[in-house]
């Protein structure tokens, strides 16, 4: 489905952009794995995509500074040529209740969920206008569209990303560019390892259950596939925010 086509997967170490990373390899794409600090984590992510027969790197780049981003973009492109799919999925937490809330805690959660995905687009689109195609998936949040106490910074973080998404979708569809989110709700990761099993949250999950990073994949890959969507976002969230 998406043989000769390039992907940069974002927080694709570990998770959930681990599992779409592993999603569009097995469907064809070649992929860029960027991550944070995690190498052993990325270069297992990259070993584990070649075993769909596809070309994949490893990019350690902190999403939040521009420096980063724009100099790995150019190694993207260097290595592979261009850049059809961006999915914009790494992420972070610092939850806390807004009276106590640190500012530190505000921009780090900030910088690295919304600006970092404002910063990969910007650098990615001059590749996608040229080749008058592209698909930019973010990943938000059921926080974004429905609050979360304890998580104010997170929630306006993935509320940002839909306001992003659509903006980008309206500005660059006239060019084949099209922008959609995903909401995931609980999906079981690193990220949502601490959160305990009798969290009155999990119990009104329609479908009973957390889920998986290939629960998201899916949706992803779905999205990277349609040329007349755009400026949606999908729930993956067993029902929970509908
Ligand atoms: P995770 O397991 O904590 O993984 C986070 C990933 O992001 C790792 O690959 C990490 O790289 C990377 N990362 C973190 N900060 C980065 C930065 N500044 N620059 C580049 N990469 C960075 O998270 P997850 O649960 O898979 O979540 C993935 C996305 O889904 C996030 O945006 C999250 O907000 C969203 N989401 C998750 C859930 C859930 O229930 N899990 C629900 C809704 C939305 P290293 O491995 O190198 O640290």
């Amino acid at each position: 489905m998406f043989e000769g086509k390039t992907a940069i997967i974002t927080g694709a170490s570990r998770g959930i952009g681990k599992a779409v990373a592993l999603k569009l390899a097995s469907l064809g794409a070649d992929i860029a794995v960027i991550y944070a600090g995690n190498t052993e984590a990325a270069m297992q992510s990259v070993s584990e995509c070649t075993a769909y027969g596809v070309k994949a790197a490893a990019y350690r780049c902190n999403v939040a500074s521009s420096e980063d981003v724009k100099a790995t973009v150019s190694e993207v492109k260097k290595d592979f040529g261009s850049v059809h799919i961006l999915v914009n999925n790494a992420g972070i937490t610092r939850d806390g209740l807004i009276a106590m809330m640190s500012e530190d805690a505000w921009d780090e959660v900030m910088d690295t969920n919304l600006k970092g995905a404002y910063l990969m687009i910007r650098a990615v689109c001059p590749l996608m206008l040229r080749a008058k195609e592209g698909r930019i998936i973010n990943i938000s949040s059921v926080s974004g569209l429905m609050g979360n106490a304890g998580q104010a910074n997170y929630a306006a973080s993935k509320a940002g990303l839909i306001g992003l998404t659509k903006s980008v979708a309206r500005e660059l569809a006239s060019k084949g560019i099209t922008c959609n989110a995903v909401a995931p709700g609980f999906i079981q990761s690193d990220m949502t390892k601490d959160i305990k099993e009798d969290n009155p949250l999990l119990a009104s999950i329609p479908l009973m259950r957390t889920g998986r990073g290939e629960d998201v994949a899916s949706a992803v890959a779905f999205l990277a596939s349609s040329s007349y969507i755009t400026g949606e976002v999908i729930r993956v969230d067993g029902g929970l925010a509908m």
